[in-house]
């Protein structure tokens, strides 16, 4: 039997109806883009918009709408309009993901991509999927959340100090981004590691991807990184310096995917532990 995908959908949350993919400035909680938000077409225009941000909020909006990738915009929106049967009631974001937490951070997160079926769903960082779930139970354990459970932007959630950020910002086919997609969304996150940088003490990574990605982002933003390059490891650490000199230091842990939470590669204990180093 065929599961019918209404659209517009109710918001889980507000109720109010939405398109899938979600119109910019249409009402969706915590949307910072509007219809006005300038769209990247291109890797160019990736670099020129990013630059041309004054404070992390303007980065918010023009990543939330970017285009810049047409495999990833194709497949961002096509499970977006299609969606899994599990929620098939429910609108899909089916827009790039942006950050997500405090403007002016003393930690930074760093992921890697959204899930088809989670932040591309939701439009929130880790929210709605396993994965997330695992991440803010962690960080409400520190501290860091103000609760241990969320599944939808809109209801609520608050990091303290803490910002997540993510190296690709559209759901990619396999959650495998080539590098060619990795590279076009570079300028987003170098932004906003110069805008975080002030305040910042440290920098968890979630995954290799996460650590070497950061690692590459704060060598071009003029950070002091150390030579050779720091093995990625499961609390490894590396101390790094802002352009002002101000140390920052970048933890490293295994990624909270269900590829390592199921297999107990990643269990809580080892979570806490490397978010404890922060
Ligand atoms: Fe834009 Fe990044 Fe999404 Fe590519 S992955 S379309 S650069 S937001």
């Amino acid at each position: 039997m065929t599961e019918s995908r209404p659209d517009p959908a109710p918001h889980p949350i507000t109720g109010q109806l939405f398109r899938s993919p979600v119109p910019p400035g249409s009402g969706w909680p915590q949307d910072p883009a509007t219809p006005a938000t300038a769209v990247a077409k291109d890797g160019r225009d990736v670099q020129r918009i990013a630059v041309a941000c004054t404070e992390v909020a303007e980065v918010d909006a023009a990543v939330s709408v970017c285009r810049a990738c047409p495999r990833l915009v194709q497949w961002r929106e096509d499970v977006a309009r299609t969606r899994r049967a599990a929620f098939a009631d429910q609108p899909y974001w089916g827009r790039p993901v942006p950050g997500f937490g405090a403007q002016q951070p003393r930690v930074l997160v760093v992921g890697l991509a959204p899930a088809a079926h989670g932040a591309n769903r939701t439009g929130r960082m880790f929210t709605g999927d396993r994965s997330g779930e695992w991440l803010y139970a962690a960080l409400y354990r520190a501290g860091f959340a103000d609760r241990e459970r969320t599944e939808h932007a809109g209801d609520g959630l608050t990091l303290h100090q803490m910002r997540i950020v993510a190296p690709v910002r559209c759901a990619p086919p396999q959650n495998a981004p080539t590098a060619q997609e990795k590279a076009t969304c570079a300028p987003w996150l170098d932004r906003e590691l110069a805008f975080a940088a002030p305040g910042l003490r440290s920098i968890l990574a979630l995954g290799q991807i996460g650590w070497t990605t950061t690692l590459a982002a704060a060598r071009r933003g003029g950070w002091s990184v150390p030579r050779p390059r720091p093995a990625f490891g499961h609390a490894a650490q590396a101390l790094l310096a802002t352009p002002d000199g101000s140390p920052v230091r970048l933890v490293g842990s295994y990624h909270v995917s269900q590829q390592n939470t199921f297999t107990g590669r990643l269990t809580e204990r080892m979570l806490d532990a490397a978010i404890a180093l922060l």
